[in-house]
């Protein structure tokens, strides 16, 4: 089939490669393209653009997305076209914080306590009613840890407040989480859901760094909690394609942070450590195809490259490192690439994975 992506970063790259043995090729919307400049034809335009959306609908069979901040009115215009999967009612739900954590805890997916916070006055109100600390983060077009700041005493509101610019907000209570935990999901056209084994995801500045698959110490209840979730939330939205829900792991809990409507950094690694990788298997959803299995042998580990990459001898000279280069130009904070490893057991990732970490902290910037 002729697959169109909204979007032309690494994970359009990667949907690509994967789709392209399966005998489909192939058409970017981004105006700016340097991962998927090589991967097919790129319509160099923004998804704002109606003409170039057009374009775009004239050339495909099915159109998918790789960056949520898609304009929900622009995946609805393809849609009355052409068949946009995941839907843009997933847009519509994932795009704001606020509407997002409605959405889940109408669901019955527990969240962290929030509060809308539209002024200052509304600030200083969710915190009382929150307590300290707490996390204030604009409603929409927040990533990576962008548009947030701690508020950790009554002295830090004003600054918080000046630092999200009067933006529309949330506030969050502060979670003393365990651990930080994804789970991949994908359903297909007859509505079978199949996930991925729970992630454990390690951030530095919000950005992530490392996720470790399966979880350590992954117990089958809080894999059922987790896949109990995420299938609430791709049935609720008759859902096409792969989702990530980012949990926070608080005991036997789960608290749902974000949801992300495409395929995930946190499932990477299921490039070379699962049976059927997230982007084969979003690839195979959105085109109708039967989905791939999900189960991995073993343990995986994937290292973000972030803002500019070590020497990729050093790094293939590491056995069982498989290196991924996105074809971007460094820049200090982005993601140009990511490292997966993939063992038996975790002792014996343990040695290598030690060696990719450090030549990826030592080139970071
Ligand atoms: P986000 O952009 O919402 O994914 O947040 C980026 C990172 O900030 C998360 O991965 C967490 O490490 C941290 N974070 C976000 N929300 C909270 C919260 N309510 N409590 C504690 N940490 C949080």
């Amino acid at each position: 089939m002729r697959i169109g992506v909204l979007g032309g970063g690494q994970l359009g790259r990667m949907l690509a490669l994967a789709g392209m043995p399966l005998g489909h090729t192939f058409t970017f919307l981004e105006p700016a393209p340097e991962s998927t400049r090589d991967l097919g034809r790129v319509i160099a335009a923004s998804a704002e653009d109606a003409a170039a959306l057009d374009a775009l609908a004239d050339a495909v069979d099915v159109v998918t997305y790789e960056f949520e901040n898609v304009p929900v009115a622009a995946a609805r215009a393809l849609a009355a076209r052409v068949p946009v999967h995941p839907p843009p009612e997933a847009l519509a739900q994932a795009q704001d914080r606020v509407v997002e954590k409605r959405f889940l805890r109408a669901l019955g997916v527990p969240t962290p306590d929030f509060a809308v916070v539209d002024d200052r006055v509304g600030l200083a109100a969710a915190a009382e009613r929150l307590g300290l600390p707490l996390i204030l983060k604009t409603r929409r077009f927040g990533y990576d840890g962008k548009g947030q700041v701690v508020v950790r005493t009554a002295d830090d509101l004003d600054g918080a407040w000046a630092a999200i610019a009067g933006r529309p907000a949330i506030a969050e209570a502060f979670v003393a989480f365990t651990r930080e935990l994804s789970v991949l999901a994908v359903r297909g056209h007859d509505g079978g859901v199949a996930c991925w084994p729970l992630v454990e995801n390690r951030h530095v500045a919000g950005v992530l760094r490392l996720s470790l698959a399966p979880a350590p110490d992954l117990t089958p209840a809080l894999q059922a909690l987790a896949e109990g979730h995420a299938r609430r939330v791709l049935d609720a939205l008759g859902y096409v394609g792969v989702l990530a829900l980012e949990l926070f792991q608080v005991g036997d809990a789960l608290l749902a942070n974000e949801m992300a409507p495409r395929v995930h950094n946190s499932g990477h690694w299921t490039i070379e450590g699962a049976a059927t990788s997230q982007f084969e298997n979003h690839v195979r959803a959105v085109t109708g195809a039967p989905l791939g299995a999900t189960t991995m042998h073993g343990v995986a580990a994937m290292v973000n490259l972030i803002g500019a990459w070590p020497d990729p001898a050093a790094l293939l000279a590491v056995p069982r490192a498989h290196l991924h280069l996105y074809g971007k130009a460094p820049r200090p904070g982005r993601k140009v690439g990511h490292v997966t490893l993939r063992a038996g057991t975790a002792a014996a990732l343990a040695e290598p994975l030690a060696r990719v970490r450090a030549l990826a902290d030592a080139a970071a910037c």
